[in-house]
């Protein structure tokens, strides 16, 4: 574990995420673990070391690059030993409860893990690249006030094989294996779905590592975004653990603002974070920082907010392009989504201080799968529906 990342403050608004149970059926699942962690699982079950190494090696490749789920098809593992790892292992997927396609394209996964906690995946395809969304956890203990995700109550982190796992099960969805095939559909990863992958930090690092190896799932670390939400003492080790591109919701560009929307603003300010941006490992101009800004109407939307975001980018020189994101509205929720005219002027205001400001297009409003829209169906019910759905139950059980 990674002591920073359990140790909430005062000011954590929620404890920290609980973590997985085991499989109940006691198998140990192999996606998720390093080509070492295969080798001690084997050496473990009892394969001596050098048996061990040969069998990691093989498994590794069928299960990152062939994308295989079933010892049986692994040709060069002799088939006596076959029924001897199906009954010590598996080679999970979450499992798959629900999956939805948008008038646009997107498409949205509602998975689960054994044991039974749902989440969600979301790929975007776009002309010249496709996108998927990965959760880091079920839920979120951060509450940012414009975010559906952050009024989930229950919150695990997910492990290192659920969160590679959800490539992988795209993967399967798309018909995209090997993982060294040419012209694929799935390009682009995103940590930007359900969660805080910094508040999960070793299991987002192992499985972007899996991603990023060439034997692996073998997708390059520019094509990979993780988001945060201002976790600064984990940030440096992000760039130097991981070193994937980094995206900051910044959203505000006053402590007030932001330490409302925000909460997590109380316990790492808006300088701190900024600075923490600076310092990332890897970010220059080739490769910069994407501020995310989501544009709540009378809220951090106005042009004064415009020229202090531009202030702060160029005090601290940051590398830096901003992402505007509309607000996606979802029911209960305390803003509104700025006018088109406001989103404009704010962008025009940013872009012509010569720092790139695209407008975000939301995708898959219609199924509920844009940004900050996602939340469990097991959530969405309401105390009066789960109350009778317990009394349904109880009356079944007679
Ligand atoms: N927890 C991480 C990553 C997940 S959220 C983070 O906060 O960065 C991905 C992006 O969607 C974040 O920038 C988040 O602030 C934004 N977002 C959340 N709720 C939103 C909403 N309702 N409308 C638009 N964007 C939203
Ligand atoms: Fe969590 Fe990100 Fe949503 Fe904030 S915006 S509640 S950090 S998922």
């Amino acid at each position: 574990m990674t002591p920073l990342m359990s140790s909430p403050g005062h000011i954590d608004p929620v404890p920290v995420a609980r973590p997985a149970e085991p499989r109940p059926d006691g198998k140990i699942d192999l996606v998720g673990l390093s080509k070492v962690e295969m080798r001690e699982a084997l050496t473990t079950a009892g394969l001596d070391a050098k048996g061990a190494k040969l069998r990691a090696k093989q498994i590794w490749h069928w299960v990152y690059n062939r994308g295989v789920t079933d010892f049986a098809l692994m040709t060069d593992i002799a088939r006596a030993q076959q029924p001897w790892l199906t009954e010590r292992f598996v080679i999970g997927r979450p499992e798959i409860v629900e999956a939805q396609v948008s008038t646009d394209g997107t498409r949205k996964w509602l998975l689960r893990t054994p044991d039974a906690q749902d989440f969600e995946m979301v790929f975007i395809p776009d002309a010249d690249r496709g996108t998927l969304c990965v959760s880091s956890q079920v839920g979120c203990t951060l509450n940012c006030r414009f975010c559906h995700t952050g009024t989930m109550r229950l919150v695990r982190n997910l492990t290192a094989g659920e969160i590679v796992g959800q490539v992988m099960l795209a993967r399967d969805a798309l018909g995209e294996w090997p993982s060294t095939q040419d012209g694929r559909l799935l390009t682009n990863i995103v940590m930007m779905g359900m969660g805080e992958p910094l508040y999960n930090f070793d299991a987002v690092r192992d499985a972007l590592k899996i991603v990023m190896d060439g034997d692996g799932l073998a997708l390059g670390k520019r094509r990979i975004t993780l988001s945060t939400s201002g976790v600064v003492p984990m940030m440096a080790r992000a760039g130097e653990e991981i070193g994937v591109n980094l995206a900051v919701s910044l959203h505000a560009v006053t402590k007030e603002v932001r330490d409302e929307i925000v909460p997590l603003n109380r316990k790492y300010g808006l300088e701190e974070l900024l600075q923490a941006c600076a310092d990332y490992p890897g970010a220059n101009n080739a490769r910069r920082i994407t501020f995310e800004y989501v544009m709540l109407k009378d809220k951090n939307d106005s042009d004064a907010d415009a020229h202090e975001l531009v202030r702060l980018i160029k005090h601290y020189r940051l590398p830096a392009k901003v992402n505007l994101i509309p607000f996606n509205p979802w029911p209960g929720a305390a803003y509104d989504t700025s006018t088109p005219e406001r989103i404009k002027s704010f962008s025009n205001i940013v872009f012509d201080a010569g720092i790139s400001a695209p407008v975000r297009t939301p995708r898959g409003r219609d199924i509920d799968a844009a940004c900050g829209q996602l939340k469990t169906a097991s959530e969405k019910k309401s105390r009066a529906e789960l109350d009778r759905l317990a009394d349904e139950k109880q009356a079944a059980l007679g």
